[in-house]
C-alpha cells in the first residue's frame, strides 16, 4: 500500500480484500474436518456470520484477521499512520461489533471460539485440538480420534489453502 493513493481509493482497495476463506481459516477447517467434525460455513442467520459453525455442538468459531479485528498486542494490528481518524473509527467499530456479536451468540446458547490468524498460522493443529477437546467433551466421547500424523494433516491443509490467492 503506497501513500500516494488517495484515501478514498485506498479504502476502496481495502474493502475489496476478502475477509472470508482466508488461508488460516481454510487450514483450520481442513484440520477439523480430518478430525471428523462436520460444520457449516459463514452462517448468515447468526450474529456476525461466524466462519465455522458446528450446529450439532452449539459451537461457533471466528477466525479473525489481526488487523481488521485488532488483535491486542499483535504486530499485525498496528494502525496506519495516515488518515488516523478514519482508521480509528473503523477499527474500533469492528472491535465493538465483534464484542456485540459474541455476546448475542452466547445469549442464544452458542459456545463462541475466537482465534486470531497469527495463532493459526503458528500452529493450526494446536488450535484445532483445543476445539476438538471441547467438542469431545460435549459428545462425551472417550475415544481419541484417529488423527492422521501431524505432517500429513498439515500437508493436506496447505494444499487445500493453496487455491486461495490472498497470500
Ligand atoms: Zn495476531
Amino acid at each position: 500500500m503506497t501513500d500516494n493513493l488517495s484515501s478514498q481509493r485506498r479504502s476502496w482497495n481495502m474493502s475489496r480484500i476478502r475477509s472470508t476463506d482466508t488461508k488460516p481459516e481454510i487450514v483450520l477447517r481442513s484440520v477439523l474436518h480430518r478430525m471428523g467434525f462436520r460444520f457449516r460455513l459463514h452462517c448468515r442467520g447468526l450474529s456476525g456470520r461466524p466462519d465455522i459453525v458446528l450446529p450439532k455442538y452449539n459451537t461457533v468459531i471466528f477466525v479473525h484477521g489481526c488487523f481488521w479485528h485488532q488483535h491486542p498486542g499483535c504486530i499485525e494490528a498496528v494502525r496506519p499512520k495516515s488518515n488516523k481518524k478514519y482508521w480509528t473509527a473503523k477499527l474500533e467499530g469492528n472491535v465493538k461489533r465483534d464484542m456485540k456479536n459474541r455476546r448475542a451468540l452466547r445469549r442464544e446458547g452458542w459456545r463462541v471460539f475466537r482465534f486470531w490468524e497469527c495463532q493459526i498460522e503458528k500452529d493450526p493443529i494446536r488450535i484445532a485440538m483445543r476445539v476438538a477437546k471441547h467438542l469431545r467433551g460435549i459428545a462425551q466421547e472417550s475415544t481419541e480420534y484417529a488423527l492422521p500424523p501431524r505432517a500429513e494433516l498439515l500437508k493436506a491443509a496447505e494444499s487445500r489453502a493453496g487455491c486461495n490467492k490472498r497470500r
